[in-house]
C-alpha cells in the first residue's frame, strides 16, 4: 500500500455515495498527503458533499466527477466497487487502492488495507501518513479528528477504544480544532429535520428490545427535507433504554425501502443488513429493499428479532 501511495502521478480519491463525515474527511487527508509526494489529485465525491460535511475547512476543493485518466484510483471508506458512486469506466486502467473499516467490505483492490476493528477510515489514513512519514498539519487533524467524531459519535459509540481515544489525542496533539468538530457534527441538525424527527418519533415503535421508526414520502415532503437526509435518527433511537437494536425504515420516491439499523455489542447487524444485500459494521449497517414499506418493515424486524433471540440465547448458554 505504501509503495502504491509512494508511485501515485495521478491519483483519483473518492469515497462511497452519500458520503459521511468520515468518508469526505479521510479522501481530503488521503488527497492532501499524495500532494505532498507531488502527485495530482482528484478527490471526487459523487452527488457533492452533504451539509453535514460543509463545515470541513477545504470541501469546495471536491469535484462531483472524475476527469481525465488516473493511474491510481483511491477508494476510502468504500465497502464495494456498487458503493462508489463512479461511473464503470472512470477508473479503467487504474490500479485501485481499498482503505477501509467496514466489516462487509468486499476486497476488491488490488491492494486492500481493510481493518473491521478501527472505529473509523480516518484512523487508517492517519497511520498511512505517519508511515509515509509526513507530519500531519492542523487541518489535516481536524479532518482526521472530524472523521472519528463521525464515525464514534463524539467518540462515544462501542467502537470506541483505546486506540480510537489515543488517536483522537494525537489529533489535537498535532492541532486539530476540537471544538470546530464536535459543533460540526453535533450542530448541524436543520429545523426541517428536527420537524422531521418530531413527526416520525411520535409513531415510533417498540417490542422487546426493537425500537424502531418510518420515514414514508409525506414526511419528508412536508418536512421539506431531502429524501434521505435523516439526520442522524437511528443513533438517537439506539440511545433509548431498553433498546438493543434500532432500525429506521426510509421510503424514498422511487419505490425503494432504505432501512438504518443500530445496535449495541452482542447483535451483529451486518449480518442482518447482508441479508438483504446491504452491509456495514456489526453496530452500524444498512441496506435497501425492493419492497412497500410494510413488506420491508415485516422481514427485517423479524430478521433482527431472530438475531436478538441467538444474541440473548448466547448469552444465557455462555
Ligand atoms: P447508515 O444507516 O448511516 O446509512 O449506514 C450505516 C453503515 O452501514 C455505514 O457504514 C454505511 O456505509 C453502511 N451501509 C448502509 N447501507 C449500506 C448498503 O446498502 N450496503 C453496504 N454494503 N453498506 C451499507
Ligand atoms: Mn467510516
Amino acid at each position: 500500500m505504501l509503495t502504491a501511495l509512494r508511485r501515485t502521478r495521478r491519483a483519483l480519491v473518492t469515497t462511497h455515495k452519500h458520503p459521511d463525515v468520515d468518508g469526505i474527511s479521510s479522501a481530503l487527508a488521503l488527497g492532501w498527503g499524495l500532494k505532498r509526494f507531488g502527485a495530482e489529485v482528484q478527490v471526487v465525491s459523487p452527488g457533492g458533499v452533504p451539509h453535514e460535511a460543509a463545515f470541513l475547512p477545504g470541501v469546495e476543493s471536491l469535484v462531483p466527477s472524475p476527469s481525465g485518466r488516473f493511474d491510481t484510483a483511491i477508494f476510502v471508506d468504500c465497502p464495494s466497487m456498487e458503493r462508489a458512486g463512479l461511473e464503470p469506466g472512470a477508473v479503467a486502467g487504474a490500479i485501485r487502492l481499498n482503505i477501509d473499516h467496514h466489516e462487509t467490505n468486499a476486497l476488491y483492490g488490488d491492494v486492500n488495507y481493510v481493518r473491521p476493528s478501527m472505529a473509523a477510515s480516518a484512523q487508517l489514513v492517519l497511520r498511512l501518513l505517519m508511515a509515509l512519514g509526513l507530519a500531519v498539519n492542523p487541518q489535516v487533524a481536524t479532518w482526521l479528528l472530524a472523521g472519528l467524531y463521525g464515525d464514534t459519535q463524539g467518540l462515544r459509540t462501542a467502537s470506541t477504544d483505546l486506540r480510537a481515544l489515543r488517536d483522537a489525542t494525537a489529533l489535537v496533539e498535532a492541532g486539530a480544532d476540537a471544538a470546530v468538530v464536535a459543533r460540526g457534527i453535533f450542530g448541524s441538525l436543520l429545523h426541517g429535520q428536527l420537524r422531521l424527527w418530531g413527526r416520525v418519533l411520535a409513531g415510533v415503535e417498540e417490542c422487546n428490545g426493537i425500537t424502531w421508526a418510518t420515514i414514508d414520502r409525506a414526511a419528508w415532503a412536508e418536512a421539506g427535507v431531502p429524501e434521505g437526509e435523516d439526520g442522524g435518527l437511528a443513533n438517537f433511537l439506539l440511545g433509548t433504554q431498553g433498546t438493543a437494536v434500532a432500525a429506521l425504515f426510509q421510503e424514498s420516491s422511487d419505490g425503494r425501502v432504505r432501512v438504518s439499523l443500530r445496535s449495541n455489542p452482542g447483535v451483529d447487524v451486518a449480518a442482518v443488513a447482508a441479508r438483504f444485500g446491504g452491509g456495514g459494521h456489526r453496530q452500524a449497517a444498512g441496506c435497501t429493499l425492493e419492497m412497500s414499506l410494510e413488506e420491508a418493515r415485516g422481514a427485517v424486524i423479524a430478521s433482527l428479532k431472530r438475531a436478538l433471540h441467538e444474541s440473548r440465547r448466547g448469552v444465557t448458554a455462555g
